[in-house]
């Protein structure tokens, strides 16, 4: 049995009370890093064995497999948040369920979900394309797709290259572009800032330093008449 078991964000009261049970219950625990995911365990006094699985290394992902038919139970976790959602472990629950292995995805803590339901837009519908790819050509392209979709569109990025892709943004779409950026999240400076994508610029230049963890939220156009509310299909 192979359990997905995302982790917290950033605030380690956020990890769930299935996610500790779990945790606690496995045979072993499958890390992105096992000296991050030691702090959480920790923290939770859980004495549990640790492996790290490297999603590029085949071999890695076999031997995680090969322990799971032997009728092991594991846990699979990344640095923060859900496993697989622009974090390793696609591949490991793809060998896994091929091989026949029940494979069990626990809800929990993932920056896109916070950010969205924090940003006060409709969470109806909405593109995710996690980090671009560093090209500024194909990450311009993937932003005009999909925010021709006329949904908003949600980016992870890091502080070492926000300012650069709320640059690449405004040459894509324009100045105006309305966005939400929310910043680090659960912790102690979460901070959300709004406005066009031009003012957000300016006002992460005037910085001495730009820190922390980024979600960016490119919002639809002010003058776009407002989508109704989604049918509910239940009554
Ligand atoms: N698997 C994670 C999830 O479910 O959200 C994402 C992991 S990805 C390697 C890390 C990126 O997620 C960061 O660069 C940032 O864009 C976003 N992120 C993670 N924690 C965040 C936080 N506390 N506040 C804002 N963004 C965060």
């Amino acid at each position: 049995m192979l359990y997905i078991v995302p982790t917290p964000i950033g605030n380690l009261q956020d990890v769930t009370l299935r996610a500790l049970e779990v945790l606690k219950s496995v045979d072993i625990v499958l890390c992105e890093d096992t000296r991050r995911t030691q702090v959480l365990l920790s923290h939770f006094a859980i004495s549990k064995p640790t492996a790290r699985y490297n999603e590029n290394d085949l071999r890695s992902i076999s031997r995680c497999v090969e322990l799971l038919k032997g009728g092991k139970t594991a846990a699979l976790v990344s640095d923060c948040g859900t496993p697989c959602i622009s974090d390793p472990g696609w591949r490991l629950v793809k060998e896994a369920v091929s091989a026949g292995i029940k494979v069990s995805s626990l809800p929990g803590p993932s920056a896109v979900a916070c950010a969205l339901a924090g940003a006060g837009i409709t969470g109806g519908a909405f593109t995710f394309l996690g980090f671009l790819p560093r090209k500024p050509g194909k990450a311009a392209k993937l932003i005009a797709n999909a925010y021709a979709l006329s949904v908003p569109v949600v980016l992870y990025e890091s502080p070492y290259r926000v300012i650069k892709m709320l640059g690449l943004i405004a040459k894509t779409l324009g100045e105006d572009t309305p966005m939400i950026v929310a910043r680090e999240l659960s912790k102690v400076y979460e901070e959300w800032l709004r406005g066009n994508v031009g003012e957000l610029i300016k006002t992460l230049q005037a910085r001495a330093k730009v820190q922390g963890e980024f979600v960016l939220i490119i919002d639809r156009p002010a003058n776009e008449p407002e989508e109704e509310d989604e049918p509910n299909p239940y009554f």
